[in-house]
């Protein structure tokens, strides 16, 4: 009998965690973590995505600080409110919200944030840090992965795991995370040869990839675990738009121990790593211990 993995239920917990390492902090040290959103320009899916973050940093007790920005904002401009934030004693995270219109440099914007501020985890130090498996802030849905499969399985040691996807925020940022886990980890792509054969050898499948149920009920071994990251719209049969991952769902159920759904899996739990991160973020920057309910 398969198992879903409901991400939307642990992320609730994960934020009600956050909030009580909140109050900790500020009961403890006087403190309130601030979180600033940096949007620039008019992406329908980021404004929606800026404005829950918004809404649940809130919710968890933190200051929200907001900054939206003209599509014709230039990268100058954009470096000057980073560099503003950066010392800003009230700010202990900055996230700018990916894509940014193509005539700014994205690296060059991710790179100016303060690494010790950085809660998407993108700069290329935390990158680097991550890698070697120092202290850094982890990537937010990659994160949000290894939480899931913890929680599902336990020890993580000595499994076969095939992450189908290289994406410097999804797929390489899970495969170090599972690495430091002691899995043997394959990273697969668009250029992998039989990918059906590759992903049947997995006990554990991350699926990163964008392409709406790419991975088939009979690619998946029984009693693997199947994290399904990817998110896509699609037409149902009913002619309604709908949400899709990158795993053939009702097939993967048939066959897998657990899967993710999506919606209601990974998704919910990048905005509650976020904020996890940003606590984490606030306790380094003060040099007190992280609040255990979060550790
Ligand atoms: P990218 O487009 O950056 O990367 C996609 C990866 O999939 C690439 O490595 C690509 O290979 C690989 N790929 C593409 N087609 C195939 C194929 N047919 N077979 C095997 N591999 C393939 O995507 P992201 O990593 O940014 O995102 C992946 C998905 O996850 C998207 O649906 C996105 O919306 C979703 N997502 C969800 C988040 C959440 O919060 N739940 C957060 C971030 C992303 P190659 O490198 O060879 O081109």
């Amino acid at each position: 009998m398969s198992t879903v993995i409901d991400g939307k239920a642990f992320a609730a917990g994960l934020r009600e965690r956050v909030a009580q390492a909140v109050k900790i902090i500020g009961s403890q040290n006087g403190i309130k973590p601030g979180l600033a959103v940096v949007l620039a320009g008019e992406d329908p899916a980021s404004q929606v995505y800026v404005r829950n973050k918004g809404k649940q940093t809130a919710e968890v007790g933190m200051n929200s600080f907001e900054h939206k920005l003209p599509m014709d904002t230039s990268e100058r401009e954009l470096l000057a409110l980073v560099a503003r934030l950066n010392n800003d004693a009230a700010v202990n995270g900055i996230l700018v919200q990916l894509p940014l219109p193509t005539h700014i440099d994205e690296s060059k914007v991710i790179n100016s944030i303060r690494v010790d501020k950085d809660v998407d985890g993108f700069h290329v130090e935390n990158v680097g840090k991550l890698f070697i498996g120092e202290d850094s802030l982890v990537p937010c849905t990659p994160a949000g992965c290894l939480m899931l499969l913890k929680d599902h399985i336990g020890d993580l040691t000595g499994k076969n795991a095939v992450i189908v996807g290289r994406s410097n925020i999804v797929g390489k940022p899970v495969s170090v995370l599972l690495l430091r886990e002691h899995c043997t980890v394959t990273i697969a792509h668009s250029r992998t040869r039989d990918l059906p054969a590759v992903c049947r050898q997995a006990d554990i499948v991350v699926a990163a990839v964008g392409v709406p149920e790419l991975v088939k009920g009979d690619w998946i071994k029984s009693g693997a675990v199947v994290i399904d990251v990817g998110i896509s719209r699609v037409k149902g049969k009913d002619g309604k738009s709908k949400l899709v991952g990158d795993v053939d769902y009702a097939a993967a159920m048939e066959v897998a121990d657990g899967v993710t759904p999506v919606p209601g899996g990974v998704g919910p739990m990048t905005i509650a790593c976020l904020l996890r991160n940003a606590v984490i973020a606030t306790c380094r920057q003060h040099g007190i211990e992280i609040p255990s309910v979060i550790t």
